[in-house]
């Protein structure tokens, strides 16, 4: 048998690995398979019990995300964006103030297939739909939506106080359905720039080619991939290039099935492969991502680290 000694650091980093998992996937349930099959068997009060503890864990996700943009907006950098600066203070104010409300059920539900929404009359409220997590088919954690939509509050609010959260742009392609819509909404593309920059550490200021330097050496290093796609980069480092694409137009539909199995540390990342698909075209079978066009997004984008 062959021996493996791992290293202490190489131990805490598993050890880490399996807890992170361990609080994202099961805070509650140990096993595999489909925790609302058997959240749906319990009692009244079994149930409860089990609404309770994930209220527990979303809460903590919560004020995890929360301090995130609190901390945003104390930034210098990220205040100088604002038109006005008496809203940075209203705006931390209205941060402090956002809630969760769990869905058990798609009945009476608006929104029965997101994992999550935010209501556009009411900000301060976010959706999560519970039914959608812990399918036994691992998808987006719930902290990755937490972000998310957390982001659409404050961009809500954002409209309240007559300020813009991002400018608007179009990337390369005219939305003709409604999942071309979705990658293409100016509202996703500011929650999603927010995604961009806390994975990969990004500041508000930081531009094209500063991007384009952190991303490529992440797909050089193993951290993004593209399955079964070949990457580079032009000269002027305004492109990322991707290899082998069966169509010579492409449609955002047919972008987002390049980039949606992206992975980054080897999880899917639905946020980032939508921005990326926005802001890509189609040449010579080639598709060409313009970290120049998003770097100009990022710096327009109020908040940062
Ligand atoms: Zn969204």
């Amino acid at each position: 048998m062959k021996k493996i000694i791992l290293r202490e650091s190489q131990l805490n980093h598993l050890i880490n690995k399996i807890i992170l998992n361990e609080q994202e996937i099961t805070p509650f349930y140990n096993g595999s398979g489909n925790y609302w099959a058997t959240f749906s068997g319990l009692d009244d009060e079994g149930r409860k019990q089990e609404v309770l503890k994930i209220q527990n864990y979303v809460n903590s996700l919560k004020e995890k995300t929360i301090n995130y943009f609190l901390n945003f907006y104390s930034n210098p950098n990220t205040v100088s964006k604002f038109k006005n600066k008496n809203n940075v203070e209203a705006l931390k104010s209205f941060i402090k103030t956002i809630k969760v409300k769990l869905n058990n059920s798609p009945q009476n539900n608006p929104q029965p297939n997101a994992q999550g929404y935010v209501n556009s009359k009411d900000p301060s409220t976010l959706y999560l739909n519970l039914y959608t997590f812990w399918t036994g088919k691992i998808s987006i954690t719930m902290s990755e939506v937490m972000d998310h939509e957390i982001g659409h509050s404050i961009s809500g609010y954002f409209k309240t106080l007559g300020e813009t959260s991002t400018q608007s742009s179009q990337g390369y392609y005219k939305p003709e359905d409604e999942k071309d819509n979705y990658i293409a909404s100016n509202e996703e593309t500011y929650t999603r720039i927010q995604r961009l920059r806390s994975i990969l550490g990004l500041k508000g200021n930081e531009d094209g080619v500063t991007i384009m330097n952190n991303i490529y050496s992440q797909f050089k290093n193993g951290m993004f991939k593209i399955p079964n796609y070949s990457f580079g980069k032009t000269q002027d480092n305004r492109y990322m290039v991707f290899k082998r694409i069966s169509q010579e137009k492409g449609m955002l539909t047919d972008l987002w099935h390049v980039f949606s199995p992206m992975t980054y540390n080897n999880n899917r990342m639905d946020d980032i492969a939508a921005l990326f698909a926005k802001y890509s075209q189609v040449k010579n079978n080639m598709v060409y991502l313009d970290l120049n066009f998003i770097g100009r997004m990022n710096q327009a984008t109020k908040a940062i680290q």
